[in-house]
């Protein structure tokens, strides 16, 4: 195994780490919920991998916690993102990457360089953590979210733009007789609609998803028909932060 770089991205909801090659293919993985004692865990979760592969490499750090992490760089998540999206698409495009606590649009260049971006990590309803919550209260499994969604025959529309309060929209909604398949739907609907009016004045490219959103597939449908155009979801989309770090780490 030629392990060139490690690259760690410790998220706010997960932690994720890559064992990379010279091209930035994954040898070995990590993927754990994140932790608050950082330090602690991001050096296990190296340790792993470098014993996993029998190496020690640089290491590049990226996410919310990377000041916490031992690395020979460490570097912002939007640099990142973009350095493994471009690494792994090798043309130019807007990446939207949906994780628990912020949605990044980042606009990349036919270089691979950032040409603009955009972050929201203030408010949970454009965020992974909105679908988390109110499925949760709804007893749907985050991995039923898109067979849900899939059998409704409209979206049942969510109009509460806070988190807290659309989670009590949708228990009314429940207690008025609103089938969940439509309701599940509506929350697609309400985040692809918040995450697009971040994208929509960058859409002049082609489309990328990343993050632990993408995985869910109700998810890229309501982005995709949102915006009006296609939206593919990247190989290893979770991982596209650790895979950019680990690249920077190499040079
Ligand atoms: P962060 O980098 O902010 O820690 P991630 O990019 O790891 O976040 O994404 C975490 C989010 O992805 C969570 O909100 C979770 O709901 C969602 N997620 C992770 N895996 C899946 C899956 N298999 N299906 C649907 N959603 C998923």
């Amino acid at each position: 195994m030629s392990v060139v770089a490690l690259g760690i991205d410790v998220g706010s909801t997960t932690c994720k780490a890559v064992a990379v090659d010279g091209q930035g293919c994954i040898l070995a993985r990590r993927l754990e919920p994140a932790n608050p004692r950082i330090e602690q865990q991001a050096e296990r979760i190296l340790q792993e991998l470098r014993a996993e592969t029998g190496s020690a490499p640089p290491v590049g750090a990226t996410g919310y916690g990377r000041k916490r992490v031992a690395a020979s760089r460490v570097l912002t998540e939007i640099t990142c993102h973009a350095r493994g999206a471009f690494a792994l698409t090798h043309r130019p495009g807007v990446l939207v990457d949906i994780g628990g606590q912020d949605t990044k649009v980042i606009q990349i260049g036919g270089n691979g360089e950032v040409l603009d971006f955009t972050m929201n990590d203030k408010c949970a309803a454009g965020t992974g953590r909105f679908l988390e919550t109110i499925l949760a209260r709804l007893a749907v499994p985050l991995s039923e979210a898109a067979e849900y969604a899939s059998r409704a025959s409209h979206p049942i529309l969510v109009s509460s733009t806070c988190t807290v309060f659309a989670e009590s929209e949708v228990i009314s909604m429940v207690a008025a007789g609103e089938p969940l398949e439509g309701i599940v739907k509506g929350l697609h609907t309400a985040l692809a609609s918040r995450v697009s009016s971040l994208t929509r004045a960058r859409a002049g490219g082609e489309i990328f998803m990343s993050g632990g959103v993408a995985l869910n597939a109700a998810m890229v449908v309501a982005l995709s028909e949102s915006l009006g155009k296609p939206v593919l979801v990247m190989p290893d989309a979770q991982f596209v932060g650790a895979i950019g770090a680990a690249l920077y780490a190499m040079a």
